[in-house]
């Protein structure tokens, strides 16, 4: 037992670095940048032990830029967290909350480094905290930018050969070039391959179902957010009329939400992402939420290092359902921000052994500390 003097936070510090994007996807937004602002958060006792989050902030998702995040972390939460108890995450997450609403992402990062601080204390694993490892290991997806027939094709194709058992593609701009290249890759690559499309928002209800029903010998796994988050009436309306499985991805930020969409039958699925839900004391509520109404979950880690995608690794190690492949890209493609024992064999990811997140920085962090 640690005494509880050793497990009181003690510091915290944010550094903002830039780095080139892990991957470059080009979705219905738009294209997507080439480098990428991170913010790393170091949360620590006063005994010397550290934890680590990050903030990797997605703006058309929540409106908060890089700069806005470090502003909040280290004006307003970094000041109100030395005392509390690592060990208590969700006690944290919850006075964070009150002190400041909205700055999910912001808040993500502290939650992900008070559960790293708190599985090193305790020596276990961040999934631990969560419920506890309900499988050894988690499969991967990878997804596919909006481009050429051809282009994307050969992309599927390098993924299948690489042991990738499902896909992504992105659509959402152009329907009718939409259909012709997911039938394209479902040519390419067989039946063995689980496809999903994910379309940001970018459909009516009506056209969606128009694309639904022209891929429907494709065995789409599901469509990811077809309309606007706001249409839970045209979400409901996609899933009877198209038959195809709805992800709720932008339209799922809160376990509010999650109840608003179970209310309306509005989703089949919910996507968890930190940089919504503010971290993973909320993310394990929409889980729950999710398992009661029988709603499987899919992680995804949009553009993080390696911090913010064992944070989504020890989630989907959690989850109560988990049939379904995650989204934890950065593992697949491995830039150098982080050491890690986490592993990836085909498309199955391991986590490490060591407490905690198990993930090392490996950038200078000499941020500003409150
Ligand atoms: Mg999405």
């Amino acid at each position: 037992m640690i005494e509880p003097a050793l497990r009181r936070i003690a510091w915290a510090r944010a550094t903002l670095v830039e780095r080139e994007a892990s991957s470059r996807l080009t979705t219905s937004y738009g294209d997507a940048p080439a480098r990428r602002p991170h913010v790393i958060v170091e949360i620590g006792t006063a005994a010397g032990a550290v934890g680590l989050g990050e903030a990797s902030p997605l703006p058309e998702f929540t409106g908060e830029t890089a700069a806005a995040v470090h502003h909040a972390l280290t004006e307003t939460y970094f000041p109100a967290l030395p005392g509390h108890e690592a060990t208590a995450p969700a006690a944290v997450a919850a006075e964070m909350e009150r002190l400041l609403p909205g700055n999910p992402s912001a808040r993500a990062a502290i939650d992900m480094a008070v559960h790293d601080l708190a599985g090193r204390l305790l020596g276990v694993p961040v999934a631990a905290l969560l419920g506890g490892v309900r499988r050894p290991s988690v499969a991967l997806a990878r997804a596919l930018g909006i481009g050429t027939v051809a282009a994307t094709v050969a992309a599927a194709e390098r993924y299948a050969a690489d042991g990738f058992r499902t896909l992504k593609l992105k659509v959402g701009q152009n329907p009718r070039a939409d259909v012709e290249r997911v039938r394209a890759v479902r040519r390419a690559v067989g039946d063995d391959v689980r496809i999903r499309i994910d379309a940001n928002q970018g459909y009516d209800a009506a056209t969606a179902v128009g694309v639904l029903r022209a891929l429907e010998d494709c065995r789409l796994e599901y469509v990811e957010q077809p309309v606007p988050r706001w249409d839970h009436a045209g979400m409901a309306h996609v899933r009877r009329a198209a038959g195809t499985p709805v992800l709720a991805d932008e339209a799922v930020h809160t376990p509010q939400d999650a109840l608003a969409l179970i209310r309306a039958g509005a989703a089949d699925l919910f996507a968890l992402k930190f940089v919504k839900t503010g971290g993973l004391v909320r993310a394990a509520q929409i889980a729950a939420i999710g398992e009661a109404a029988g709603i499987d979950c899919v992680v995804i880690s949009p553009f993080e290092t390696q911090i913010g995608a064992a944070a989504g690794l020890h989630m989907a190690l959690a989850l109560p359902l988990g049939r379904h492949a995650h989204e934890l890209t950065v593992f697949a493609t491995q830039p150098a921000m982080a050491r890690t024992g986490i592993h990836l064999r085909g498309d199955a990811l391991h986590p490490a052994e060591t407490p905690g997140l198990g993930v090392e920085s490996i950038v200078e962090l000499a941020g500003s500390r409150a």
